[in-house]
């Protein structure tokens, strides 16, 4: 990881991992007053945010909205996508605080954006279903500033953000030793501070804080290190990215009930511990992790629940106890790795930083004593799913090493990519 962290840094297209500059060199300290707006567009529906913050790290009011995403404005036309989302905030704007209002916004747009500077940034490529061909290449900051000047709305985009450096932005908010975010959810991505003297494929990039919040696109990493077992290549094989997201696709949540769907297939298929009731083990995605987490959670002496989950959803009637334990451990084992690869993951960001407790040059101490670190993380499977928790905490520590690892905090946020955008915004307005 640590290779290729400095690969991606020297050069565009230089690694898998993107390593994407984000222009984002200062972050929330807890200081910001005000009220700010966010926009958060990256699924089936958007979210407008109104956070209203004050000293000392209080957030006075928070006021969430969702709107679906008519299916057809996914891909129809630019405007009329940008036209929806700005009206959406200006009702919204209008009922809370009256239209003549001037706001700060920040904009959260989880696809893959190429950054021009914090509050603009041109689409690389739609991803999630999305497919309007004029915004590609385009800002899609002005974008959504153009649409909003339509509609007569006094607020312009001041922060640009993708969920990762939102749940950074609002992790170090709360904590100033929080110096990255670690997404595990339906995908999986991971964002840090960096040097900008590091950043070589950016030379002469200077920033106040001398450094600069890098978007790693983690999810995507790959090496020849890793190792991939079959069930990974068959995986890859039937996915519409296949050969990209190679790391997100053995630890994240869209995947993980798949890999171990693959696993049971083929011992359906070279035994007889299903009978011969398995057949439904060939449909791709039967079996959900949500359900996988159920399986590997059932602490009742008869497996009552694993028991129940393979007759409703995997239509094995009456699988005996052994079949069932059979099945726990693979669930497990695919849990297992997916954690342990995530806490892996996470070390070497910390190694890339020399809080790993080895280097010698930035040893991560300060006159002799260990650095705090805490890394910001969301999710739905990190926040969901204990044993994945207790999976990753304990490789953390494994690797790490006790001393180290008790400098080493996880914590927990909740929807950086809303309100960790809103004060991205207080901290880049051009009132601040
Ligand atoms: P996204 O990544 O799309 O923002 P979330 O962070 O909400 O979504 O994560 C949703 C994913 O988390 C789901 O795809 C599911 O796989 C996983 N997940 C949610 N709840 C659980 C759970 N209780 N156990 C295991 N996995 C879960």
């Amino acid at each position: 990881m640590v290779v290729e962290m400095h690969a991606g840094l020297a050069s565009d297209g230089g690694s898998k991992l993107k390593m994407l500059l984000t222009f984002v060199d200062a972050l929330p300290n807890g200081n910001e007053e005000g009220i700010y707006y966010a926009i958060d567009l990256g699924g089936t529906s958007i979210r407008v945010l109104r956070v209203e913050v004050g000293a000392g790290s209080v957030i006075i009011n928070r006021k969430v909205e969702h709107q679906p995403i008519p299916e057809e404005l996914t891909k129809g036309t630019t405007e009329s996508l940008f036209n929806f989302v700005a009206l959406a905030l200006k009702n919204f704007v209008e009922k809370e605080d009256g239209k003549d209002e001037k706001r700060a916004l920040g904009f959260t747009f989880s696809f893959p954006v190429r950054q021009n500077s914090v509050s603009s940034g041109s689409l690389i490529r739609w991803t999630k279903g999305f497919s309007i061909e004029d915004t590609v290449g385009k800002d899609v900051a002005q974008c959504l500033n153009e649409a909003l000047a339509r509609c007569g709305l006094n607020v312009r985009v001041t922060a640009l953000v993708n969920d990762t450096v939102g749940t950074l932005a609002l992790g170090h908010y709360y904590d100033e030793d929080t110096v990255a975010a670690v997404i595990i959810g339906a995908g999986t991505n991971a964002c840090y501070i960096e040097r900008t003297d590091a950043i070589i494929k950016c030379q002469g990039l200077l920033t106040n804080s001398g450094g600069m919040v890098v978007n790693m696109e983690w999810g995507n990493f790959w090496s020849s290190h890793l190792p991939r077992t079959p069930y990974d290549i068959s995986l890859d094989d039937k996915t519409q990215n296949r050969n990209d997201q190679g790391f997100e696709k053995m630890i994240s949540g869209m995947y993980l009930g798949e890999i171990a769907r693959l696993v049971l297939h083929r011992m359906a298929h070279e035994s007889d511990v299903f009978g011969d009731a398995a057949d439904i083990l060939s449909t791709p995605f039967i079996l959900s992790t949500p359900r996988l987490a159920a399986i590997c959670e059932d602490d009742s002496p008869d497996l009552s629940e694993v028991r129940r989950i393979l007759q409703e959803h995997l239509k094995i009637p009456d699988a005996p106890l052994k079949t069932r334990r059979l099945v726990v451990k693979v669930c497990d084992i695919v849990t297992r790795r997916a954690a342990r690869l995530a806490a892996a993951g996470i070390v070497g960001i910390l190694k890339k930083l020399g809080r790993d407790g080895s280097g010698a040059a930035s040893s991560g101490r300060t006159r002799g004593q260990p650095k705090r670190t805490v890394v910001a993380i969301e999710g739905g499977l990190y926040q969901g799913y204990p044993v994945f928790r207790e999976y990753l905490d304990e490789a953390l520590e494994e690797i790490l090493g006790e001393e180290v690892a008790r400098n080493v905090t996880l914590r927990v946020t909740e929807d950086g990519s809303g309100v960790g955008a809103a004060l991205l915004a207080a901290v880049h307005s051009l009132n601040r």
